[in-house]
């Protein structure tokens, strides 16, 4: 098994929270770091803190769990390129990997059966122009593509992007609202006026524990 090092901010055991997954078990292996500094951030504990672990002892970690899903995160985990011989790793050992990921790195390393969960900032994060677009080429219908919606401008700029680049078509589209900025019955409406073939998604995990911030 790999040697290979990874500055890692948390492992846990939780309910999956968003994307298609929403509701299952889920083990998060969240790694230190991101490139991005988003408005609405609700993990800048992750940007510095972390310790080091090899591949093996997130392996030997893990196994303490019987779950077999497992999501890499961050931060933004692809910052880090060991994050590529991990999610091999995790599949060789019968996981099913999702990775989720900010959109601003590129994404053909990962093995094809690593589920992506792409995001593409919206205007109201203040990084709409960190999205790299070649990755759109590299994406199956088994990947996800989030948008997350502060107000009216980041809907409208977003349902431009899913019809200039067909996205619904590509993968399944998930909508969500940035926490306390949109009401949720707001955003449901607009998708509803729209006809947008786009999924609205809660953060499961913050209804069901509001008041934690970390490890859930
Ligand atoms: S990409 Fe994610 S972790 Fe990085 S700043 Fe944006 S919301 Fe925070």
């Amino acid at each position: 098994m790999s040697n290979q090092i990874l500055k890692i901010n948390e492992i846990f055991h939780s309910i999956q929270g968003e994307s298609g997954y929403a509701g299952l078990p889920c083990i998060f292996i969240r790694l230190t770091g991101c490139n991005l500094r988003c408005s609405y951030c609700d993990t800048e504990y992750s940007y510095y803190e972390g310790r080091n672990y090899s591949i093996k002892e997130i392996i030997q970690h893990i196994s303490q769990w019987e779950t077999k899903l497992v999501e890499i995160t961050g931060g933004e985990p692809l910052i880090q390129m060991e994050s590529i011989e991990l999610s091999k790793e995790l599949l060789k050992n019968g996981y099913q990997v999702l990775i989720e990921t900010n959109g601003s790195q590129n994404i053909d390393t990962l093995p094809k059966e690593v589920i992506k969960i792409m995001d593409i900032k919206t205007p109201g994060s203040g990084e709409s122009d960190s999205f790299d677009f070649n990755n759109l080429k590299y994406l199956s219908q088994n990947d996800e593509i989030k948008f997350v919606i502060t107000n009216r401008d980041d809907f409208d700029w977003s349902s431009s992007m899913i019809k200039q680049y067909r996205l619904d078509e590509k993968c399944q589209v998930l909508f969500s609202c940035s926490d306390q900025l949109l009401k949720y019955s707001i955003l449901c409406e607009w998708i509803l006026e729209s006809r947008l073939n786009v999924k609205f998604q809660l953060q499961l995990h913050k209804i069901v524990w509001p008041n934690d911030e970390r490890g859930k």
